[in-house]
């Protein structure tokens, strides 16, 4: 019989043993969510029982913060505390949809410069956190291939990633994480960031099943919430891995700390050591605010403005007017639907960078657009870019990459490009039931594609309106960032996979804007200062709760050896912790994105 954690946390399943189906079904037992916070050290502080909130009615309002009970005296009634304000935040939680990614690099030994990426993968998802961890992808992968080289006559080891396993390292245990389930050792007081903890080592109790929590925990010491967990989940089942894990909380609403970072790791590439797996990973959440599947907002979201019609005249549009409005019509609804389906931050501090980029380039081109140019960042890892109407979109993937402002005016340039040549004229979707989909089955209906003929038009374009512009001087940047990426495409393959652009490279070569390679000096690894492309997560941070973005302010960190230059990998998080509402303005649920701390993945800052 499989138990709810076994086949909950199962993260891979190893094919040369027989195997279940590689489902990534949730489980349908119901999940009890016990309070019982009163089996030891209690009686004394009946007061003690902070009452949980219920969800609040509308699955959108900002859940309402636990009161706070007396403070904790014994390390007995920490533990019950902590286990009482897990559970709060799992039943918090149930109303929720978020967003979740998971980046991972298979790694393999470069001789000079370490572990480096091989091959790679990548899942997005919305997780459903009503009774269980469900989730549904946003991407129709191959498991049909894989399940085919799974079960079929292949006899090699072969593993099968289940996006549901790293959607379960949110939690310790969902069901019991309890002390008739785990031993709880206090070790030390430390901090992290801004935060106190109490550190605690946490071991499953014996016979108390599979695939129980095996590592340790933080919590803060205001109000027990865990902020932090490390370890992994044992004891493993005969035919299926437990991944390491690191995973992060962030204090963005009041009184809960929401799960918001993974970092996973395989592999030992010591001497000797033959790895059965070696890769790295990086799981983002996001989306906590999203309307449920989009659907449920009709009643919260019926607004009536006043809104003035303000069109100069009174008269009717003329032909190419009307045209204009229509495209507009378009490119209004495919925003407002991306950004709805947690794909595209709100409009924020880096679209004003951007657009401030762009504008460098239209202003000594001479480019007067009737309308102007907008700029959106895509939440998403993959580097890519595309531009709906007059709107571009860069990834977060990309921007995190890319090693000065003359490679992101390259990246908008091509977009730019596009909107200047005429390119941008679908409007299909300006009528509205195009719009009408889950969110899930966003990439399967919308899409913004060139044909080849106008991609050469638009890097042609480009690169005549980079050569007129301030970054004239300073392509060798960019130049050098696709020619690094070139040299990574063969490896990279998820993540140059576009979703609803065109793709930066066809197989291992790098397409876009392939002029300025030729141009560019040669990557040299063991030139400190040379900085071709940087780490994912360096430079743009994202409120998991309301989505906004910012750039991250982290200091630069010298780099030592070629090894530190990591060029699109993925990296360990190290948030800095900071409780909300301890900035200027306290409390308001707009500045979550004031506490809000960005990893700090060991980002460089380059030198030019
Ligand atoms: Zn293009």
């Amino acid at each position: 019989m499989r138990t709810l954690n076994w086949m909950v946390t199962l993260l891979l399943s190893v094919s040369a043993v027989a195997q279940q189906p590689a489902d990534s079904q949730p489980t349908s037992q119901p999940a009890p969510v016990q309070m019982s916070a009163s089996d030891q050290g209690q009686t004394a502080q009946p007061a003690a029982t902070p009452q949980v909130p219920s969800p609040a009615p509308a699955a959108n309002a900002q859940p309402a913060p636990p009161q706070a009970g007396p403070q904790p005296s014994t390390m007995d009634q920490v533990v019950d505390r902590f286990v009482m304000r897990e559970k709060g935040l799992i039943k918090m939680l149930q109303m929720r949809t978020p967003v979740i990614e998971t980046y991972l690099q298979n790694l393999t030994l470069d001789p000079a410069l370490g572990p480096v990426p091989q091959t790679d993968k990548y899942f997005l998802g919305r997780m459903d956190l009503s009774t269980s961890i469900d989730r549904k992808d946003y991407i129709k992968d191959d498991q049909s291939m894989e399940k085919h080289l799974l079960g079929g006559f292949s006899k090699l080891f072969k593993v099968q990633y289940q996006p549901l396993g790293f959607s379960w390292m949110i939690f310790a245990d969902r069901n019991d994480f309890d002390r008739q389930h785990y031993d709880f050792r206090y070790v030390r007081r430390e901090f992290l960031g801004d935060v106190r903890c109490l550190v605690f080592d946490v071991t499953p109790k014996p016979k108390s099943g599979q695939g129980r929590f095996l590592g340790r925990i933080w919590v803060e010491d205001q109000d027990y919430n865990i902020v932090r967990l490390n370890g992994t989940y044992a004891p493993r089942p005969r035919n299926a891995y437990f991944f390491h894990m690191d995973s992060w909380r962030l204090n963005l609403v009041p009184g809960y700390w929401v799960p918001a970072f993974i970092y996973s790791e395989e592999g030992d590439f010591s001497a000797g050591v033959k790895n059965q797996m070696a890769f790295k990973a990086q799981t983002r959440i996001w989306g906590y605010d999203l309307k449920k599947d989009g659907q449920s907002d009709e009643l919260t979201n019926i607004r009536v403005d006043s809104v003035q019609d303000d069109s100069p005249t009174a008269q009717d549009a003329s032909p190419l007017a009307a045209e204009r409005q229509w495209q507009q019509q378009a490119e209004d609804n495919v925003v407002e639907r991306l950004t709805r389906a947690g794909l595209l931050a709100p409009d924020g501090e880096v679209d004003k960078i951007l657009q401030t980029v762009v504008n460098n380039i239209e202003v000594t081109n001479n480019i007067d657009l009737p309308r102007p140019v907008r700029t959106r960042v895509l939440l998403t890892s993959p580097l890519e870019t595309f531009s709906v109407g007059n709107t571009i979109v860069i990834s977060r993937g990309l921007i995190d990459t890319l090693p000065d402002e003359s490679s992101l005016a390259m990246a908008l340039a091509h977009e730019l490009a596009h909107i200047v040549l005429g390119h941008n004229l679908g409007s299909k979707y300006a009528f509205n039931d195009r719009m009408l989909f889950s969110d899930e089955a966003t990439y399967q209906n919308l899409g913004f594609k060139h044909i080849p003929e106008e991609e050469a038009a638009a890097d042609k374009k480009a690169i005549e309106m980079l050569k007129n512009s301030p970054y004239a001087q300073k392509l060798d940047g960019a130049g050098l960032f696709l020619k690094m990426l070139n040299t990574r495409a063969g490896a990279l393959n998820a993540l140059l996979t576009a979703h609803l652009g065109n793709n930066m490279a066809e197989g291992a070569t790098v397409t876009r804007m392939s002029q300025l390679i030729g141009s560019a000096p040669q990557v040299d690894w063991n030139k400190l200062d040379q900085i071709a492309a940087l780490p994912l997560g360096g430079r743009v941070k994202l409120n998991p709760w309301d989505d906004k973005v910012e750039l991250v302010k982290s200091q630069p960190v010298a780099i030592t050896s070629a090894r530190d230059k990591m060029p699109f990998e993925v990296t360990p998080f190290f948030p800095r912790l900071t409780r909300t509402g301890t900035t200027d303005n306290s409390g308001a649920a707009g500045n979550a994105a004031n506490a809000v701390s960005a990893p700090t993945t060991a980002s460089v800052k380059p030198t030019n």
